[in-house]
């Protein structure tokens, strides 16, 4: 008897195993039951037939309620029609404990219910292959910085600086000081970078944004890499073989969850680098030609990136050089076109941003002039500017957001999915 996983089985076609898992889902005809099982690494069908095994196994069976944790004894047989090619001729069952009656059956049920349900709601099929493909997302962007030679730095997550948007902050009392949630790593991975040349942090992210918009989370996962001597071509590059490296092998290793989720794989694989890129300019242009309303100087809304992201046969685009105004004070202006900073977002089509990076200033003085011209608090900056003190070179980053990541892989509609459980404007629990 060998002890196995599903995502596993496999591995021992036409032997005896025991899984350890919970009942997912179950019918019944008459003199079989097949029970829909699941263990945490994949979903498999049972199937108890009457005269197989004994009664009290049989009898059992029947009894089993939705999410019983349970011990199945079978035998695996490979079976072309299921979803993973195996089914398991049961031969024996072990009851762990009886789950009481469960809130979420697999009918449809409303979203604030789900929501409400969260943790509960993981066990379901559809939430599981989100969750995997969340994971294998995270896994291989690291996986591409490691083996670049990245060093993975943790920033800290309670800060008492307030880089960008301010009223986004949420605050948090620090020994009867005022501190702040991180919204992002990036001055921190800037300090280790001058450290370690390459380095990236990922981390979550806080935004007080009372935003009700189906990508924005008050409490997200951002990836964001940092690296001296690289310009913005450069980071151009790196990001379109970071996204093109984590799509490629999450198609690879998560194909069962993606079917489950009825992901279109054709729109996946064709996710290669280049990218194309166009200018701020060119996109407004753009918009303009399609009648949509922007003037320049003005921040894209959701229908532009949106209208953007769809021109390009499929691939996500870089929109480049957005004006000063529209950006971080610390992005690097482009000196052929000083009202104009060196930046990109990477709009991914069908959806929008899910990549927004810059080459940083690295000269004192234009920092010093950004920040007052901004009307920053210097203080808040001292440190910061210390590292165009000592050493300063050119250098890039960029920001992706893992959920957002997650959604465009997945095909899912709504961020809220994309997270184990969702921070947003009227959640909180679980
Ligand atoms: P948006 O304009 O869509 O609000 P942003 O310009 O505020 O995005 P950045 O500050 O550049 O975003 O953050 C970098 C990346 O982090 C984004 O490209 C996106 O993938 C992710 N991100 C930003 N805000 C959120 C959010 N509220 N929820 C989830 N992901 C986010
Ligand atoms: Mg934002």
């Amino acid at each position: 008897m060998i002890k196995t996983t599903i995502g596993n089985i496999s591995q021992q076609e036409n032997q005896e195993v025991v899984i350890e898992g919970w009942l997912y889902n179950k019918r019944s005809s008459g003199k079989i039951q097949f029970l829909q099982l699941r263990d945490g690494t994949g979903f498999i069908q049972g199937v108890a037939v009457k005269n197989e095994v004994s009664s009290e196994v049989f009898n059992l069976c029947k009894e089993l309620t939705q999410e019983s944790a349970i011990r199945v004894f079978g035998i695996v047989r490979k079976d072309d029609r299921a979803p993973s090619g195996y089914e398991l001729t049961i031969t024996n069952l072990e009851l762990v404990s009886l789950a009481m009656k469960y809130p979420i059956s697999l009918k449809e049920h409303g979203i604030e219910f789900l929501m409400d349900h969260r943790h509960l709601w993981l066990r379901s099929k559809r939430q599981h292959a989100i969750l995997k493909v969340r994971a294998a997302i995270g896994r291989y962007a690291r996986e591409f910085l490691d083996n670049r030679g990245f060093t993975h730095i943790d920033s800290p997550i309670i800060t008492s600086s307030a880089p960008e948007d301010s009223g986004s902050l949420f605050e948090v009392d620090y020994f009867g000081e005022k501190a702040y949630l991180a919204q992002t790593g990036q001055l921190y991975a800037e300090a280790a970078a001058m450290a370690f040349g390459s380095v990236y942090t990922f981390g979550p992210t806080f935004r007080a944004e009372k935003s009700k918009t189906r990508r924005h989370l008050n409490e997200f996962w951002m990836l964001e890499p940092e690296v001296c001597y690289l310009d913005h071509e450069g980071s151009l590059k790196l990001q379109e073989d970071l996204i093109e490296y984590i799509v490629q092998n999450v198609i690879k290793s998560c194909t069962l969850e993606l079917k489950t989720l009825g992901r279109d794989i054709k729109e996946l694989e064709i996710i290669k680098a280049p990218f194309p890129r166009i200018t701020y300019d060119k996109a407004v242009e753009m918009l303009k030609e399609n009648g949509m309303e922007i003037e320049w100087g003005e921040d894209f809304g959701a229908p532009h990136e949106i209208y953007l992201s769809e021109q390009f046969n499929g691939l996500p685009v870089f929109v480049t050089h957005y004006p000063k105004d529209c950006k971080a004070f610390y992005m690097e202006p482009d000196p052929d076109r000083p009202d104009t900073v060196k930046c990109a977002d990477l709009l991914y089509p069908g959806f929008g941003e899910i990549i927004g990076g810059s080459e940083r200033i690295h000269d004192l003085d234009i920092l010093l002039q950004r920040i007052q011209e901004e009307n920053l608090p210097m203080e808040v900056y001292d440190w910061y500017a210390d590292l165009r003190k000592y050493g300063t070179v050119p250098h890039s980053g960029f920001g992706l957001g893992l959920e957002r990541m997650t959604i465009c892989i997945t095909g899912v509609d709504h961020i809220r999915e994309a997270i184990p459980f969702a921070r947003t404007l009227n959640r909180i629990t679980p």
